[in-house]
């Protein structure tokens, strides 16, 4: 080689061979990369691929198996949630053409504890984005004493660890939309106010809107500065039980069967879940905003789960409330059963609370609450098996304790 090495440089970052550990030649003399270029350049080539290729590996069929793994029931709206967010993954990955894809922001109408906030928290699990959650009952208009609509997107930064281009594609969970409604706070007219406000609020930021976040990135980024948030690839999900609404659609839909429009009501059957019916009128009348349920075109209706789903919400999902007990019991070398009694009685006992699935823990923690307290001392005992059984339950006994061969009961 004739050449000097000072002209041996990458031709893309400059670098000398003696600051890089390889520099290949190109076809052409005087053209090199370097190993370290190389590297950076195959980064960017997997990343763009990966990017493109997201929507294809959550199928709805995938993302409909996921949410069965973690959700008992709510068949159609599994379902519809799949293929929504399948959608909305889609649009947002979508390359610019001149066709503009609207937004499949999303409303979950149902009773309390039957898997509104599971299914879009499972659903950003599955997609691994970020995810924030709210109570809409907690949120007011910016100016008033509580959480600004502004917040829901600082939370949502602060989910996706401060990286601004995750946060921009991650989900926010707004519960209790239907207590924001105008209608529901009539009787206080300050906060008649403040539930149109955070209404009008809402709107501007699923509509998409850039917002201004300020200092404060906690521990990691204590000297951020301000940072703009552009919301308009967030996928907003919406949860609100609608007490009543149910009610209004069936005099609704039983008013035009009279009138002989009867092609929907065939679909009608004794255990109809009419919030699947709902009309963006019936949501007006309830008391949102128009503009708002104009964004939000999925709506989905969730059922009141019965005493069989219950008990299978207690036993089945892949990380259930038993499946965890079971897992802290293990952490002490002992082993944790139920009879299928006990397992009846929990239900009953939660039904008769009406908050749906979200009793069953509480109940089970008040039931082991003794046994957890001893339980560190249970393996010195000899103590291998806890057995709860439906007396644990209805008359607060002893749970059964099995002793090991070795040591038995004193
Ligand atoms: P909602 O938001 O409808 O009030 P949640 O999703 O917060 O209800 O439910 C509370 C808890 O109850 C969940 O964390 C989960 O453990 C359980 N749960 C509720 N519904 C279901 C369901 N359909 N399948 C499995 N678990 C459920």
């Amino acid at each position: 080689m004739n050449q000097n090495t000072k002209d041996f440089i990458c031709s893309f970052c400059y670098k000398t061979r003696d600051e890089v550990k390889k520099l290949i030649q190109g076809p052409d003399k005087g053209i090199f990369i370097c190993d370290e270029c190389i590297v950076l350049s195959f980064n960017i080539i997997q990343e763009e691929e990966s990017e493109i290729n997201d929507h294809y590996v959550y199928t709805p069929q995938a993302i409909y198996d996921h949410l069965d793994d973690h959700v008992i029931g709510q068949e159609e709206a599994k379902k519809v949630l799949a293929v929504a967010v399948y959608n909305h993954y889609k649009r947002i990955n979508h390359i610019a053409t001149d066709i503009e894809l609207d937004k499949s922001n999303v409303l979950l109408l149902g009773p309390s504890g039957s898997g509104k906030t599971l299914l879009a928290s499972t659903i950003a699990k599955i997609l691994d984005v970020p995810f924030a959650i709210a109570d809409a009952t907690t949120v007011t208009e910016a100016g008033y004493v509580g959480d600004d609509v502004e917040n829901l997107v600082t939370k949502l930064l602060s989910a996706a660890d401060y990286d601004i281009e995750r946060a921009e594609k991650g989900i926010i969970y707004v519960d209790e939309i239907d207590k924001k409604s105008r209608k529901s706070e009539s009787a206080n007219i300050t906060r008649d106010v403040s539930g149109e406000g955070v209404q009008q609020a809402l709107l501007k930021m699923i509509e998409g809107a850039e917002v201004r976040i300020p200092p404060g990135g906690g521990r990691k980024h204590p000297q951020s500065e301000i940072v703009e948030i552009n919301t308009k690839d967030i996928l907003f999900i919406l949860g609100g039980a609608f007490i009543d609404l149910e009610k209004h659609i069936k005099k609704r839909l039983n008013k035009t069967k009279s009138i002989g429009f009867g092609a929907i009501i065939d679909d009608i059957h004794d255990d109809t879940n009419y919030l699947n019916f709902v009309e963006p009128d019936d949501l007006v009348e309830y008391g949102l905003i128009p503009e708002l349920v104009g964004r939000i075109p999925i709506r989905i209706g969730l059922n009141e789960l019965t005493h069989d789903q219950l008990v299978k919400v207690l036993i089945e999902p892949k990380n259930s409330i038993i499946k965890q007990f079971q897992r802290l019991f293990e952490m002490d070398n002992v082993k944790l059963e139920f009879t299928d009694k006990a397992y009846e009685e929990i239900v009953k006992l939660c039904i008769d609370t009406k908050v749906g699935a979200r009793g069953l823990r509480s109940v089970i923690e008040s039931t082991l609450l003794d046994v957890q307290f001893n339980l560190p001392n249970y393996e010195k005992k000899g103590i291998e098996k806890v057995v709860i059984n439906e007396d644990t339950i209805t008359k607060q006994q002893e749970p059964f304790l099995v002793y090991g061969k070795k040591q038995q009961k004193k």
